[in-house]
């Protein structure tokens, strides 16, 4: 039984079970509606999963809607990197590549219907005039005075604000509804808005632009949609949406199923709010490492299969909740660990002078890819006279419960051999260098005679070595729910320790063989990606995520 279907299933593919069982429906078609106004981030790959996923399960069809009904935000850069983002993380759309904006026509037909049965008025009333009359949750709205204004005066001005005769805010086209109603929403909102702006699509074909809450539900109806999957913050829209549906003559009327959006800790979602910490310079861009953008998720080194894995674990629910970012980095380092190739990389490097080594000598050494997987083979790692070990690995005066490095003591270098320290070189107070002997004995690693020592380490040989720039990544704020704090910016917790950057790292030669984006590990540091920055002289990486417990795992592969 796959791990899937050993989970129980959750309440949107029990409710779809229900309408296959029950022949409501005899197919599934959903349909993923990004604005482009942003770039998408792991939030909407949740989304994505889900719509996609059902589509697969299915065996149904899934669209991927652009949302455009909104000129003055919305840019072709936006579409084209939503596009890229959806094919990374592993799904596609086939044909079905929709915008809103070309449902313009038929959505302004809909409207002349709903005016010509007497559902819709233009109001001349100010947006000011608008919001004052609308009333309260206690108290009750007002109605406009352009409220029974005669379906003849309403058609005639409905087509004169299309034609562009009016200035912007001038009029509205709003739905007769109720303003008593107990839902807001439903109190003669708002159809459309007079906006003379070029929209990216369309051009200057409309002036005229649909509010979100008369658009989607078309949309949806339109593209013959099953279930319209959206977030809990559009519950109280599908009385609004079922009831433009009602009006109308022979639409498709399709089912809206809201789900809890996903809230990651120690970050933020919100589009308007990524964005500000771009244009504020908090962050180096759409995708830096540091942001839970996709593009930032992708150069961060996390795949696209442990993000899909994520998304899986964490299912759906009504209720919202917080999800740990400790678990994302939990399922990047599960998936990580059976596909990353491992490298030596040292990143804060002391010098070894092995004092009994052959001055010219180079061994190539035997090393495993990757310990959980067998088909990615073995490489070559060059050991020779100077080597670079990790600066903490050694101790001049060690505590109690370091076992690494220090003087007088042995330890195996992981495929060299064991080695021992016979002198420390010092400026001032600085190791400088240090020296050892090696044991010809224990090439590969291990003692003939059975003898142990109490650690295994990695190294690098000194003139083979790829110098690196490695960056090191923390949260990006410093409390759980940053923009949930009353009285205080999401800014005002932002961490300062966020990336830490070091140069001169050294890096076994074999790294060259990665291309940009490429995810290894370093063994004993975590898992890292080759940076998209990177030059033929200059090599950039990332670190994804620390190992957890990464010297226990160390030993363990060693012995097998
Ligand atoms: P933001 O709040 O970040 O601006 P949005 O909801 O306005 O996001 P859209 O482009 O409208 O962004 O989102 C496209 C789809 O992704 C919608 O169906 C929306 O419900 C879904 N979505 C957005 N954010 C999340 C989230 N955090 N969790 C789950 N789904 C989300
Ligand atoms: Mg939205």
């Amino acid at each position: 039984m796959s791990e899937n279907e050993q989970k129980s299933k959750d309440f949107i593919r029990e409710i779809i079970d229900h309408d296959l069982e029950t022949g409501k429906h005899d197919h599934i078609h959903t349909r993923f509606p990004p604005e482009p106004n942003g770039y998408l981030h792991i939030g909407h790959a949740k989304s994505i999963c889900l719509n996609f996923g059902i589509a697969e399960e299915y065996d149904g069809l899934c669209n991927l809607r652009f949302d455009d009904t909104n000129p003055s935000k919305e840019e072709m850069e936006y579409v084209d990197s939503i596009k890229e983002d959806i094919h990374w993380l592993g799904f596609d759309w086939d044909d079905r590549l929709y915008f809103a904006s070309d449902y313009f026509q038929q959505m302004y037909d809909y409207a002349l219907e709903l005016v010509k049965k007497g559902k819709a008025y233009v109001d001349d009333s100010s947006a000011e005039e608008i919001s004052a009359y609308r009333g309260t949750l206690t108290h009750p709205g007002k109605e406009s005075p352009y409220r029974n204004r005669s379906v003849e005066e309403n058609l005639n001005l409905i087509q004169r604000m299309k034609e562009g005769e009016f200035k912007d805010g001038e009029k509205v086209l709003r739905a007769k509804i109720d303003m008593s109603h107990p839902n807001l929403n439903m109190r003669d909102p708002i159809m459309y808005r007079i906006l003379h702006a070029s929209h990216h699509h369309t051009g200057d074909k409309w002036c005229i632009y649909p509010s979100y809450d008369w658009a989607h539900g078309l949309e949806d109806s339109i593209e013959g949609i099953t279930h319209s999957l959206c977030t809990l913050e559009f519950e109280n829209h599908r009385p609004l949406y079922d009831w433009f549906i009602d009006q109308l003559d022979d639409v498709y009327h399709p089912q809206q199923i809201e789900f809890a959006r996903l809230n990651l800790s120690y970050t933020i979602m919100s589009k308007r709010m990524l964005k500000q910490l771009i244009d504020e310079g908090y962050v180096d861009g759409w995708d830096d490492p540091r942001l839970p953008t996709i593009k930032g998720l992708r150069r961060r080194g996390f795949s696209p299969a442990s993000i899909r894995h994520f998304c899986k674990e964490i299912g759906i629910a009504k209720v919202n909740s917080l999800i740990d970012y400790a678990f994302l980095e939990h399922c990047v380092r599960q998936d990580l660990n059976k596909t990353a190739p491992r490298f030596m990389g040292v990143l804060r490097p002391l010098k070894v002078v092995i004092d009994n080594y052959p001055e010219d000598q180079v061994e190539y050494m035997e090393a495993v890819n990757n310990p959980e997987d067998e088909s990615a083979g073995t490489r070559k790692i060059p050991f020779s006279k100077t080597l670079y070990i990790e600066r903490t690995d050694f101790m001049e005066n060690p505590s109690k419960k370091f076992y690494r490095l220090s003087l007088g003591r042995e330890v195996r270098l992981r495929y060299g051999y064991f080695i021992r320290c016979t002198d420390v070189v010092k400026d001032g107070d600085e190791i400088v260098e240090i020296h050892c002997t090696y044991d010809p004995e224990t090439k590969g690693g291990y003692a003939p005679d059975g003898r142990r020592v109490k650690a295994t380490m990695h190294f690098v040989s000194a003139d083979h070595a790829v110098d690196a720039e490695v960056r090191l990544y923390n949260r990006l704020f410093t409390v759980e729910d940053p923009a949930g704090v009353k009285n205080k910016k999401f800014t005002d917790f932002i961490n300062s320790d966020s990336k830490e950057t070091i140069s001169h790292c050294k890096i076994e030669p074999n790294i060259t063989s990665l291309k940009p984006y490429d995810t290894f590990q370093f063994e004993r540091n975590g898992y890292f990606v080759i940076d998209p920055d990177t030059t033929s002289d200059h090599l950039m990486i990332n670190r994804s995520v620390a190992l957890r417990g990464k010297w226990k795992n160390f030993r363990h592969q060693q012995k097998k």
